[in-house]
């Protein structure tokens, strides 16, 4: 594998932590030991999460393109449209955002706290545009890297959550690497590692930095997008592009990537009443915050699997924190009593 050849632009504050989740742990029973790998505190940009591993490979892309102005796109609160907004703020670029109402939800400042005041904050010029969940490529996209154009900048457009980027699976790849370096040094190797999937090029990476030492199936994605197929042919097709970038010499396979997808209901951005238990019972085991949106569903997933015998005693279980707190306050009459 080759990862080297290709240009990083520091922006974690180096490798996250692995903190052992030992509450949590002993409350589902104790038979599985669960660690957390806390992408959500990797850097200093605005909270942070896993858009900035994969903003690493793409920011030397960016500058190099001699473009002036970074063009995204998500849902009203996107993690990943702050995570582009505060990255333009760090390299001296403007920054326009399209945000499209992806999620069913109601709140009365569902459109002012959280993501996009943060967004707001950074100086990123931002779009509302009525427009559903999909996690392609949209027109609406399109017509903003037009605009633009059309008013003399020069702009560098990454796709919904980095994912359809050429170089968004690459961060991952290095979490993989990473990982491995922290169990060398904490003598441990961990038997599974769970993660949230949604865009696919978070999971995509993993599966391909994990293939490199044969756990590419003890990724297990906790599919949040509620359309599990498309999400699945995503991963695929990403780790697939990915896997050919980075000279993996072996092939993935659609039995390499592992959707679970009985968790995203009842839509995605909308958590259930077993995804709020989720929350809270990491919040109250370990002072960990998780989100309605993404990290609320792939923790209830992780509490769900492990009630049902999934992982074999004793298993060690990475799960992958990936960030996406910020959500939580647009969300406010869910956890007004806690
Ligand atoms: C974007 C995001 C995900 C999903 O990652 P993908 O690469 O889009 O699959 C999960 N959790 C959080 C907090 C995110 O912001």
């Amino acid at each position: 594998m080759n990862l080297e050849k290709f240009k990083r632009y520091p922006l974690n504050f180096g490798p996250t932590p692995i903190e052992k989740l030992s509450r949590l742990s002993e409350f589902l029973g104790g038979e599985v030991e669960i660690y957390a790998k806390r992408e959500d505190c990797n850097c200093g940009l605005a909270f942070g999460g896993n858009k900035i591993r994969k903003l690493e490979y793409i920011v030397p892309d960016a500058l190099a393109s001699g473009a002036d102005t970074l063009v995204t796109i998500g849902g009203v609160q996107s993690n990943h449209t702050r995570l582009v907004a505060a990255t333009a703020a760090k390299i001296g670029m403007k920054c326009r955002l399209v945000q499209e109402s992806w999620v069913p939800f109601q709140d009365a400042v569902y459109d002012r706290v959280g993501n996009i005041l943060m967004s707001r904050v950074m100086g990123a010029e931002i779009e509302l545009v009525d427009e559903g969940f999909d996690i392609g490529i949209r027109e609406s996209w399109e017509n903003a890297i037009e605009d633009v154009k059309a008013k003399g900048g020069v702009p560098y457009p990454i796709p919904a959550g980095a994912s359809e980027h050429p170089y968004g699976g690459l961060g991952y790849v290095r979490f993989a690497e990473e990982v491995r370096e922290q169990e060398a040094e904490m003598g441990i190797q961990f038997d599974y590692i769970v993660v949230c999937t949604v865009t696919g090029s978070t999971m995509a990476g993993m599966v391909v930095g994990f293939a490199a030492d044969g756990r590419a199936q003890k990724v297990i994605g906790i599919d949040a997008s509620g359309t599990p197929e498309k999400n699945h042919e995503q991963v695929l097709r990403i780790a697939r592009h990915t896997a050919d970038l980075v000279e993996l010499g072996q092939e993935i396979t659609a039995e390499d990537i592992i959707i679970k997808d009985d968790y995203a209901y009842p839509a995605y951005g909308v958590p259930s009443d077993e995804t709020n238990d989720a929350i809270r019972i990491a919040a109250r085991t370990e002072g960990m915050m998780t989100d309605p949106v993404y990290e609320g569903k792939s923790m209830q997933g992780l509490i769900d699997l492990t009630r049902k015998g999934f992982f074999p005693k004793g298993a060690k279980i990475l799960y992958a924190h990936l960030g996406g707190v910020p959500a939580i306050n647009a969300y406010s009459y869910i956890y007004r009593n806690g």
